[in-house]
């Protein structure tokens, strides 16, 4: 099933993201996380890309592999060119649909300074464009509610995000935000740039002071007042922080499902339990 096809039902749609775990880690510990997310019925799962190397990212296919085939859930496997050819990007659209998985999520991915960039896909919409016309993959992309970092602002972002869809982008799923209203003011500008495709809306539940202050110097999304005063009150209190943080995401998400939003996508950080408590909070939500 191409994911595009899930938002035709008029449903929100529902989807995870886990990632591959650590080199220290056997490929199988993530059996664990799928086993808990299988329970919250996600409509798909994705599996990300790492930046250490085509052995890093063969993971990437093994479980995407495992979620299509043995968890029969349909799994969307990321895929960066930054640091990958058109050979490579070949060789990986073989393998994934060799195993069967339907649909990729291409992206350019971050430039490392000190690491020159491949050349053959400058930006993730000459991904879109190859992957589209080379296979019959379902093809999504990345957008920024609150701009990309490098963009200098919100309009290129968005006159860049319609070149990608006009490129042949199916879906997009957007980085993690923490204000509804800068999401639904992304989604209103997308709109009126003639952006039509489905947009899911990223969310990460804050589960830790470090972890949170981290993502957000990564992809330079703000922290509304609401919840700096909650890290500001049970930032010590990593117990207290967690339950703090898991209402936050449940409020977000039934604020964004009460908006129209068309999906969720929810960051698991590989926490099945999390994932759970959030869809156990939605499940009537999520029926409507
Ligand atoms: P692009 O769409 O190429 O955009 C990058 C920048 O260039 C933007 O500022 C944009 O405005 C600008 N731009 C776009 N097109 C053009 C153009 N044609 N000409 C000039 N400028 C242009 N990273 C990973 O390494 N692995 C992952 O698994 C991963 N998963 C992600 C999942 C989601 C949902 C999101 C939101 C991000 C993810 N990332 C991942 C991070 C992503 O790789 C970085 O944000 C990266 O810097 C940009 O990727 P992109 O595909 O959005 O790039």
């Amino acid at each position: 099933m191409k994911l595009h096809e899930l938002f035709q039902t008029g449903k929100t749609v529902f989807s995870c993201e886990v990632f591959p775990p650590k080199k220290t880690s056997p490929v199988d510990s993530i059996y664990k996380t799928l086993d808990g997310l299988k329970d919250i019925q996600p409509d798909f799962i994705s599996v990300t890309f790492g930046a250490g190397g085509s052995q890093v990212n063969q993971t990437t296919r093994e479980i995407a592999a495992i979620i299509q085939n043995q968890y029969h859930i349909p799994a969307m496997a990321h895929l960066t060119c930054v640091a990958a050819g058109r050979e490579e990007v070949d060789g990986l659209l073989a393998g994934l649909k060799a195993d069967g998985v339907e649909n990729v999520l291409a992206l350019r991915g971050d430039v490392n300074p000190s690491v020159p960039p491949k050349t053959d896909f400058l930006h993730a919409n000459e991904l879109v464009s190859y992957i589209r016309s080379t296979s019959d993959f379902g093809v999504s992309a990345a957008c920024y509610p609150e701009g990309h970092l490098e963009s200098p602002d919100l309009v290129s972002d968005i006159r860049y995000l319609k070149a990608k869809v006009d490129a042949g982008a199916q879906h997009l799923v957007s980085q993690l935000f923490f204000d509804n209203e800068d999401f639904f003011r992304f989604l209103e500008r997308c709109r009126i740039a003639g952006i039509t495709v489905p947009i899911e809306a990223g969310i990460m539940p804050v589960l830790s002071a470090s972890s949170i202050q981290r993502m957000v110097s990564l992809c330079g999304a703000s922290l509304p007042r609401k919840l700096t005063r909650l890290l500001g009150r049970y930032g010590d209190h990593p117990q207290a922080l967690r339950e703090a943080g898991i209402a936050y995401a449940i409020d977000q998400i039934s604020d964004l499902i009460a908006g129209g939003v068309d999906g969720i996508h929810l960051y698991t950080m590989n926490n099945p339990d999390v994932a759970r408590q959030i869809a156990g909070s939605l499940s009537s939500i999520r029926s409507l």
